[in-house]
Parts: C-alpha cells; structure tokens; sequence
C-alpha cells in the first residue's frame, strides 16, 4: 500500500499503524464489557459454569479476528461460506475454533466441512446427509459438531430459520447415526415480536427432552448481542455475539 500522506493525525514515520492500534484497544474494551455481562449474568443464574463465548465476526475483515485472537478470543462465528472459508485459509495459524451458524445450502456443505469444527443451523435432514458425505469424503479425524436449529417462532410469527419443535428429535436421531457426524445439542435465535425469556425457556425444555435420548448432547447455542442475558438464564453453554463486540457490520454487498 503506498505510504505517502495517509498519516494525517497520526504520526508519520512510525511503522506501528495507529488505526490498527485504535482498533485493538476498541475490541478490548468491547470485549471486557461483554465478558463482564456474561460474568454477571451467570452469577445471576446461580450457574458455576462460565458460557461459551462465540465473536460472530460476520462481515469483519480478517485483521479484526487476528486482533481478537490477540485478546484471548478462541472461537468465532460466520454464517456465510465463502466468507467463512476464505477467512479460515487466512487465519489458520491461529488455531481458532470454527462456528458455522448461518443458513446453509446443501452443496455448501463439503466447503464448509473443511474448516468447521461445528455447525449451528442443521434444519433439515438432506443438509446432515450433505455433511456426513462430506466428512466421510475428506477423512476428517475429528468428528464434525453438529446442533440443530430449532425454530422458536410460534402461531403466524416469521421464523427465523430452523426445524420446527416436532422435527428435532428425529432429525437429531439422524445427525447421531450418520458416522463423522456429532450430534451436539440444539441451536436457536430468539423470534421477532415475542419476549426472548419465553422463548429460550421452550428451547431448554426442547433440549432436556432431546438429551434423555442423547445425554451427550449438552450444547445449548443461543444468545445474541441483544439477548444474551436471557439465554445465559435459560441455560445456554455457547453465545453468540457479534455487534457488541465489533460494533455495527458494514452493510457492503
Ligand atoms: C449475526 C448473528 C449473530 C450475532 O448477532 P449480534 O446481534 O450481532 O450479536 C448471532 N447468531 C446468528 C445466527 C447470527 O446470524
């Protein structure tokens, strides 16, 4: 990148990059913040397990996730692949764990079996196909993590993506018998126009159902920016947030 009078403000001559500096101390602070609500919601909940945090780092450019591997940050969240994948490349000598939790087309899958180390949005039972092959196909030595989304909209309410309640036990009975698969537990995001609590208290109910039949199935992925609160009350064991960690997302493309 030429170097001529980009320094405005900053100071010239000096190799340390100002704004990456600035950046940093930005995510620290944002971090310390979240980290502390977490803490306290916890604390709340009488809970003596401290949750996941997952950084959604959707739409953030690689260098924040660096910076955030830097602050002690081990695992992040994409929900589109070829972000995801290209990101994954780039980062590899972290050692992050990978958390896919969008939408996932079936032909996809093999992409994203590649980097992942968990899926969150199993909806339907041709994408947990779509996985195992993959897996089996590229003689992954870990099995690939998965959860299925569960949708926690009711009556008329727009759902926001997942296998509806009565789905869940077979679709996970499926995922635990497809060999390279793991079933890991259930995933949701809270409905538009209802109160999260409710919500998140149906997805836990869900859970301990599913886990009578596989007890090893403890991941409970729910909790965003706006609810993680709620979600930590309901039990969740992994949170995903993102805005209140890297500020707004740049709506490019
Ligand atoms: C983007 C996203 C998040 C993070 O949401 P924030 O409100 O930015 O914290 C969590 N879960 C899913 C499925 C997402 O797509």
């Amino acid at each position: 990148m030429p170097d001529g009078h980009a320094h405005a403000g900053g100071q010239p001559g000096q190799p340390g990059r100002p704004e990456e500096a600035g950046r940093r101390a930005e995510l620290e602070a944002n971090l310390s913040r979240v980290r502390d609500r977490i803490r306290r919601a916890a604390e709340a909940a009488g809970r003596d397990d401290e949750p996941h945090l997952i950084v959604v780092t959707k739409f953030h450019p690689a260098s924040d996730v660096r910076l955030l591997a830097g602050l002690g940050v081990t695992e992040v969240g994409e929900n589109r692949d070829q972000e995801a994948s290209a990101k994954a490349a780039e980062l590899e000598d972290l050692g992050l764990t990978w958390h896919f939790i969008g939408q996932l087309q079936t032909n996809k899958a093999k992409s994203v079996a590649r980097y992942a180390d968990a899926v969150h949005s199993v909806d339907r039972a041709s994408l947990a196909s779509a996985l195992g092959k993959a897996v089996a196909a590229q003689g992954r030595i870990r099995p690939l993590d998965c959860l299925v989304q569960v949708n926690l909209a009711q009556g008329a309410a727009p759902g926001r993506g997942g296998a509806l309640p009565a789905e869940v036990q077979p679709l996970a009975d499926l995922i635990a018998g497809t060999p390279g698969l793991r079933f890991a537990g259930l995933m949701a995001v809270a409905p538009l126009g209802e109160e999260p609590a409710p919500a998140f208290g149906r997805l836990a109910e869900i859970a301990g159902d599913v886990r009578e039949r596989h007890p090893g199935a403890t991941m409970l992925s729910a909790g965003m920016s706006q609810d993680l609160e709620e979600a930590v009350a309901a039990g969740a064991t992994h949170l995903r947030i993102g805005t209140d960690v890297l500020g707004r997302r740049r709506t490019v493309r």
